[in-house]
């Protein structure tokens, strides 16, 4: 049994003015996927698993990047290309896992992953393909059709993506090993949706993801989850869906998502993000002791935003706040002035709004040139991250991890990377909605969402939405529930 693997991941951000070029992905080929095993990712789940079942992996291409606005057409089309010759080259298997994350877009191509899976599915034929998907992924009529099944994790913030990879791989054996016979039922949602309910230990959302999880586990079940999208990735196919795979019976399939559906529709009210003005934020960071982290959720690099807002540095300086603050920004230029001082300088640099110039305007400082490095390092799943040469400086009380390329700031491995213990200051600034919390949440004494202007902020009313299916809830007022609940 020979078993094709591949991967294709990135998260787009339409409202981020920056392009996502080759320099921003990681790009793995044929044998070198294998060493991805040692990783907690998908592909680490998959290739564990399909070894202990003792089929043949025929791993291609892998290609993923740090979230970030879309990808450069030539740029994507370069990719596409690379990977379905890969494919082609590779196209004598019996079943294929393919891993997305689903919520990308290139300038023009709104559904790149669709377009990959038509192609693979036209290259493979008949064979089986399993699909695995963040949950944040915008689900395409082209990929439900030609996905014999739909993978999507089931946690929020994001700790099982070696499951998924696991699961996926489980799915896939089942097909080629018994004569399931493999249907997709999948209900579109009118509905963007943010907030602490999605969180799904503690949140509504979990309620949903456990139904999926009880499908899954049932004879019938092959897959199951709810797809919530990226609500920054303003594409003709952007709402939530639930989508289940089962084996043979459509009408159960169906009337499973259906009542999820329902479970979803229901609650959309309590799938929105309270936020607490910076002023009101930086009082409550004044008071007990103890770590503050704020998520800045509007610039949050994970969900694709440009990483270079100085939002909440602005308003620490304007509030003089008395606390050491620990605070992520993406400038380029930044880097550069420091590199060209040296470590022990003291420059006089603008900070800040070098990307997403109408949302953020740049601050000048006097900063101590306190370390500077090349920004290699690993996020804490073992996958490598790029920063680009890194340097941190410090305005006053307040230290700045100033990278030249956007990266995730969920982990605390990227700050350890440079030497800096997020728990030895008073104040960290996470440019995540809720990722970082299950990395910050044993230290912090609080966490706030702060109310931000960012490119992927959760007050998605502030947001320029252009391409995405109207009337859809929260954006406007009168939104019909889907056919299939009424
Ligand atoms: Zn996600």
């Amino acid at each position: 049994m020979r078993i094709l693997l591949a991967a294709f991941k990135q998260e787009t951000a339409t409202f981020n003015p920056a392009r996502s070029t080759r320099e921003h992905f990681e790009i793995v080929r044929e044998k070198d996927l294998l060493a991805l095993s040692e990783t907690r990712s998908e592909l680490g789940g998959a290739l564990t698993r399909l070894a202990e079942a003792g089929v043949e992996v025929v791993p291609t291409y892998a290609a993923w990047a740090v979230s970030g606005g879309p990808v450069d057409d030539d740029e994507l089309d370069a990719l596409i290309d690379e990977m379905l010759d890969s494919i082609r080259a590779n196209r004598d298997v019996d079943g294929a896992l393919i891993v997305f994350h689903g919520a990308m877009a290139g300038v023009t191509e709104m559904d790149p992953e669709g377009r990959v899976l038509t192609a693979a599915r036209a290259l493979l034929g008949d064979v089986p393909i399993v699909t695995t998907f963040d949950l944040h992924g915008v689900m395409t009529d082209r990929l439900v059709q030609h996905a014999d099944a739909i993978v999507p994790f089931h946690t929020y913030p994001h700790v099982d993506q070696y499951e998924t990879g696991q699961r996926g791989a489980n799915c896939l054996l089942r097909l080629l090993e018994t004569d399931v016979l493999p249907t997709v039922a999948r209900i579109k949602l009118p509905m963007l949706v943010r907030g602490d309910e999605l969180i799904t230990t503690t949140g509504r959302f979990g309620q949903a993801i456990e139904m999926c999880r009880e499908i899954e586990a049932s004879e019938k079940g092959l897959a199951a989850g709810v797809f919530i999208g990226n609500p920054f990735t303003d594409v003709p196919d952007l709402r939530s869906n639930v989508v289940i795979t089962a084996d043979g019976d459509a009408a159960w399939a169906q009337q499973k998502a259906t009542e999820i559906a329902r479970f979803m529709w229901d609650n959309r009210g309590h799938f929105v993000a309270p936020l607490t003005p910076l002023a009101k934020a930086i009082q409550i960071a004044e008071g007990d002791g103890g770590l503050t982290v704020f998520s800045d959720a509007a610039d949050a690099t994970s969900s694709g935003a440009s990483g270079d807002s100085n939002a909440a540095l602005k308003g620490l300086i304007e509030h003089d706040y008395s606390g050491t603050a620990l605070l992520p920004l993406v400038d380029a230029p930044a880097v550069q002035k420091a590199l060209s001082a040296g470590l022990g300088a003291t420059i006089r640099v603008a900070l800040g709004g070098s990307i997403d110039r109408q949302r953020h305007q740049p601050i000048e400082c006097d900063a101590y040139v306190q370390s500077l490095s090349d920004g290699h390092f690993l996020y804490s799943d073992g996958l490598p991250g790029q920063a680009g040469p890194t340097a941190v400086l410090r305005v006053g009380r307040y230290t700045l991890m100033v990278t030249t390329l956007p990266v995730n700031i969920m982990d605390r491995h990227v700050f350890m990377a440079c030497g800096l213990l997020p728990e030895h200051f008073d104040l960290v600034v996470c440019k995540s909605p809720n990722g970082f919390r299950p990395h910050f949440e044993h230290i912090a004494s609080r966490i706030i969402a702060v109310d931000l202007p960012g490119s992927t902020s959760a007050n998605l009313r502030s947001l320029p939405f252009a391409r995405c299916p109207r009337p859809i809830f929260p954006l406007d007022e009168r939104v019909e529930a889907p056919a299939e609940l009424a």
